[in-house]
């Protein structure tokens, strides 16, 4: 079966659930809470069409009811699953999903592939501790956009197919509406799952987890002398490589605790996230973040952190700290590789010299004095010609310190003559790393405004141009401008 031909109605998309599979203690059957009179406020066509569904199932009520959790779809016996974790780095014992639940997998465009479909905020769970179960339509919108916008940017996370949202009120810092986001990935375990065993002392359920993740999702490793060894050393490089793609875009978490760490390295659980603008290294993003444990330039220690924290709960299936350790170990070699090539792209260059990393750093540090967007930095440099400075206006729009970055540019040039760069190629190059559009606090808060009104209209746009972040797109410029000064007030914190 070829990719295009996977075509379906909502009628015949058919539930399994591999993670159902699992021994019981895993998780609690149970199914959504329904909402009083759901209605769609987003819809991703993208993700539409990756489940194989028409845009015409949108005009089926069931598409409603079945993403809202209203009613079952075919063969779907939902769960909630159960979880630990490290929050803070302290150990925060039982969690699960409290407010997420599982529908099944379904089969889905790329071949012989599967993803998972979880309602978020579809009600009460066994896990839900003091919560109500429910996430509310401003939170809920910036998980929807920026799973979209994160894919737009190549960068592994969890998917959004949908967004539905109804006028029941729950209580957060102020009475707020609730919604319920459709999310996708092959698989929503995180470290955590691990720990929870591990940490509860029942090393069997963690075999049993391990064995499970790899055959499903590492079926590579099964011939490894120690394939849990393996399994962690995989994990490991994908964080670190995922670490390396959001410094590259200078996006931010926020709230980097292992119960959010995908074990397939995506990013995944978006709360309190930001990109960066101004560019500071010590930007926290999530104002309940009083330490700055989650700050910009903490984002790859964090993730060595946590994969140590994962390395410890699999210590009993490796066998010993020596081989726990050596899985561990390239963390740091595997990030600052992903990373350089990244920056090697986004600055243009083909070739890696021994100096390149002083020009690359004092370009960030120039950023930082001059508080200069990063996106638009990045954007403009791409622009530049080597050989003359008619292009360079619109980069030393974004700097207060001219000389400095005048030299710097000479510096830029000379490097990229020493390589023959081409204006060209570079360009389209750098057009392919650098994004012009990012999600932006403000661009969301002006969306989150608007569909508190029942305009959905900023939703919909917005993931359109997010979809293609490198095109101009110029008829959507005012999307790629620096944020106006009110957004500097805007605070995002952990209540969602
Ligand atoms: P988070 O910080 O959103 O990743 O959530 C941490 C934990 O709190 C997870 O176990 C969530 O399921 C749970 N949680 C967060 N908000 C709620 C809520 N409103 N109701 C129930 N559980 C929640
Ligand atoms: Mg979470």
């Amino acid at each position: 079966m070829t990719d295009h031909l996977l075509k379906r109605e909502l009628s015949s998309l058919a539930f399994e659930n591999k993670f159902a599979s699992l021994p019981g203690a895993f998780f609690t059957n149970l199914t959504p809470t329904p909402l009083p009179n759901p209605y769609l406020v987003g819809v991703s066509k993208r993700m539409l069409a990756t489940t194989g569904l028409d845009i015409s199932s949108l005009d089926d009520a069931s598409f409603l009811e079945i993403f809202t959790g209203n009613k079952l779809g075919n063969n779907s016996y939902p769960l909630a699953s159960i979880y630990s974790g490290h929050q803070f780095g302290v150990w925060a014992g039982q969690l699960g999903d409290g407010r997420a639940i599982l529908l099944g997998d379904v089969a889905v465009t790329q071949q012989s592939a599967r993803m998972e479909i979880q309602l978020k905020g579809a009600g009460i769970t066994p896990y839900s501790r003091m919560g109500d179960g429910r996430a509310v339509l401003r939170s809920s919108i910036r998980e929807f956009l920026c799973s979209e916008a994160m894919a737009g940017l190549n960068i592994p996370t969890s998917r959004a197919l949908c967004l539905t949202g109804s006028d029941k009120y729950v209580m957060r810092e102020q009475a707020e509406t609730t919604a319920v986001l459709t999310r996708l990935a092959p698989s929503f375990i995180r470290f955590g799952s691990f720990e929870h065993w591990y940490y509860n002392n029942q090393p069997e359920q963690l075999q049993i987890l391990a064995d499970f993740v790899i055959q499903n999702y590492f079926p590579e490793l099964q011939s490894n002398v120690n394939p849990y060894q393996a399994l962690l050393a995989e994990v490991t490089k994908r964080t670190a490589e995922l670490m390396a793609h959001w410094q590259s875009v200078g996006f931010m978490h926020g709230v980097m605790n292992t119960d959010n760490m995908s074990i397939l390295g995506l990013t995944l659980d978006y709360g309190p996230f930001g990109f960066m603008e101004s560019y500071d290294p010590k930007h926290v993003c999530n104002h309940t973040d009083t330490q700055g444990r989650y700050a910009y330039d903490m984002q790859p220690q964090i993730g060595q952190w946590n994969c140590h924290a994962l390395g410890q709960a699999m210590l009993p299936l490796i066998g010993s700290v020596e081989e726990t350790k050596v899985a561990l170990s390239n963390y740091q070699h595997y990030y600052e590789e992903k990373f350089d090539q990244l920056l090697h792209r986004k600055f243009g260059l083909n070739e890696y010299l021994d100096q390149d990393k002083n020009l690359f750093d004092d370009f960030f540090t120039l950023m930082e004095k001059n508080h200069s967007d990063f996106t638009l930095s990045f954007r403009q440099l791409g622009k530049l010609l080597k050989d003359n400075d008619s292009q360079d206006e619109y980069l030393r729009d974004l700097f207060i310190d001219r000389n400095a970055l005048d030299h710097w540019l000479q510096r830029y040039k000379l490097r990229l003559n020493q390589e023959q760069s081409n204006d060209q190629q570079r360009q389209q190059t750098m057009q392919a790393a650098n994004p012009k559009y990012i999600l932006r606090n403000y661009l969301a808060q002006i969306a989150i405004e608007k569909a508190q009104n029942k305009d959905f209209s900023e939703i919909e746009k917005l993931l359109e141009i997010l979809e293609c972040p490198f095109d101009e797109q110029p008829e959507h410029n005012n999307y790629a401008k620096l944020p106006p000064d009110w957004a500097s007030k805007l605070e995002v914190s952990c209540s969602s």
